[in-house]
């Protein structure tokens, strides 16, 4: 940049993840490449991290939204070392990394080494109750049936039941799926979900072969004992709003709560942004960022390109609601000796998975106690709090032997949070991505495009960050 440039302002629109992200490499970057910019981040509600909130209540600590994110994607790990909050990580319990998955009413353990929706290890998988023969034969087949040549986006649903069969599919990978993304593997792509299969293919030629090479593979990777290790699910002792808090105590100055944006406009010479605010105000900038769900990102730029709001708005989003329950330990009769469990569809039940938040995670729940934590997919706007809560109960009493009503409960809905990667996302992020090149000084970040995680976000953000300061220096030239 030049000596004698002026000062430039950024926005930043949205105060979840993402935003503070955003705001927080847009601030660090800038200095670093000694341009002199004002960041302002925009949030409507009164408190900022979005989908991601901490309380603490009687001893109990619930998270409302994510409660882990994965370390094995680098962007979230990087950015808490770079925050100086790595030594606040804890991991997930060593003594219980089982998950269970209902069958037929009844908890069953996922087989040990069985990643999604195939096996990785013979013993465990040949005794599991939770496949037929006929099914485990099938599924055996991924050995033999030959890769797909040609590239083209499969639905998850489609890729499953063509390797490995219809009982992995409808008894494992539908209900671990949709516990991820509460959605609909029917339509879900796996190039934009778990690209990770398709290479598995690709390189293997079975999802069986790549699995057991990857276990080789782990083995020897656990024996270099260089660079702290970490487990594969990371929270913070305090919980997920330990990052949050972080990012506001540096941010401070930057944040606007209780400023929602209500249109943004390009000036005609396209070189400032106009941002229209709840307050009455507006603000102009060089460099905008909004850093929101894409269904939120489409009704904000209408006005300013109707093709980009369009191709936006192919991205659905699904509902889901969080239901934390505190127990008495001997309310529940289940040894609950796992992290939790997911519901197939076909097991009809309201909920659509359960963590036993204070047995995966330490220091959750005052001692004698346990926290549960459940989901409900796609919750309709008439259920009531009271219902959510009454649903879950129904469900978790005889699956976990519960005997007594909750000493509470806490329900959380998360509405049009959780984008859904349907098949053909990828050319439908590419034309987004071209649209808002045409346009100048806008970068679009957040769960919409590039992947749903926390880490994947605060990927999402930094590149947004980077690439408007980009713009900055070479307009400069
Ligand atoms: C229930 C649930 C559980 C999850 N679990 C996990 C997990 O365990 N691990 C993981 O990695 N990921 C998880 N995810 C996904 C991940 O948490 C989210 O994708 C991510 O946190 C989204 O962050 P964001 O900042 O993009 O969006 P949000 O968190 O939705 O934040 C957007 C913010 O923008 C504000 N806003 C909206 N409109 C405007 C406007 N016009 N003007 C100003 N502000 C506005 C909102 O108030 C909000 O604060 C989970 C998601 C959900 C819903």
């Amino acid at each position: 940049m030049p000596e004698n440039s002026d000062r430039k302002c950024a926005i930043v629109i949205g105060g979840g993840i993402t935003g503070l992200a955003a705001c927080y490499r847009l601030q660090q970057e800038a200095a670093q490449r000694n341009i002199p910019l004002d960041v302002t981040l925009l949030e409507a509600t009164g408190r900022v991290g979005g989908v991601i909130q901490t309380e603490h209540r009687d001893g109990f600590l619930i998270e409302h939204g994510p409660d882990a994110f994965i370390s094995t994607k680098p962007a979230a790990k990087a950015l808490c070392e770079e925050l100086g909050i790595a030594d606040q990580f804890i991991g997930t319990n060593p003594k219980v990394r089982r998950s269970f998955v209902v069958r037929k009413g009844t908890l069953h353990p996922v087989p040990e080494g069985f990643y999604m929706m195939a096996p990785g290890a013979l013993k465990p998988f040949l005794k599991t109750p939770l496949f037929s023969w006929r099914g485990k034969l099938r599924m055996a087949l991924d050995l033999f049936i030959p890769r797909r040549e040609r590239d083209i986006d499969e639905a998850v649903a489609h890729f499953v039941r063509r390797r490995l069969g219809t009982e992995a599919f409808t008894r494992m990978a539908q209900p671990m799926i949709g516990g991820i993304y509460t959605s609909d593997a029917e339509n879900l792509s796996l190039k934009a979900t778990f690209p990770r299969f398709l290479e598995m293919e690709k390189t293997h030629g079975s999802i069986i072969k790549a699995l057991r090479a990857q276990k080789k593979q782990a083995a020897e990777t656990s024996r270099d004992t260089s660079g702290p290790r970490y487990s594969l699910f990371l929270s913070f002792k305090s919980g997920m709003q330990t990052l949050i808090d972080t990012l506001v105590d540096i941010l401070s100055d930057s944040i606007r709560l209780n400023t929602r944006v209500e249109h943004i406009q390009q000036d005609v010479d396209g070189t400032r942004w106009r941002v229209a605010l709840s307050t009455g105000e507006t603000l102009n900038s060089e460099l905008l960022c909004i850093a929101l769900p894409a269904v939120q990102t489409s009704a904000l730029i209408r006005q300013v390109s109707n093709p980009l709001a369009t191709k936006l708005n192919e991205i659905p989003y699904a509902s889901s609601a969080t239901v934390n329950l505190a127990f008495r330990r001997t309310d529940i009769t289940h040894p609950l000796d796992g992290m939790g469990f997911v519901v197939p569809a076909t097991e009809s039940l309201s909920l659509i998975g359960c963590s036993f938040s204070s047995v995966k995670f330490e220091n959750r729940a005052p001692e004698e106690h346990i926290l549960l934590r459940a989901f409900v997919g796609e919750p309709t706007s008439k259920n009531a709090e009271a219902d959510l809560i009454q649903l879950c109960q129904a469900d978790l009493m005889p699956l976990l032997g519960i005997e007594n009503a909750p000493l509470f409960a806490t329900v959380n809905k998360h509405t049009q949070a959780m984008a859904q990667y349907q098949v053909g996302h990828q050319d439908v992020v590419d034309d987004i991505e071209r649209l808002t090149r045409e346009l100048q000084g806008i970068a679009l970040a957040g769960n919409g495009y590039h992947g749903i995680g926390i880490p994947d976000c605060i990927r999402s953000a930094e590149t947004a960050a980077i690439s408007l300061l980009d713009t900055l220096c070479e307009a400069a030239r």
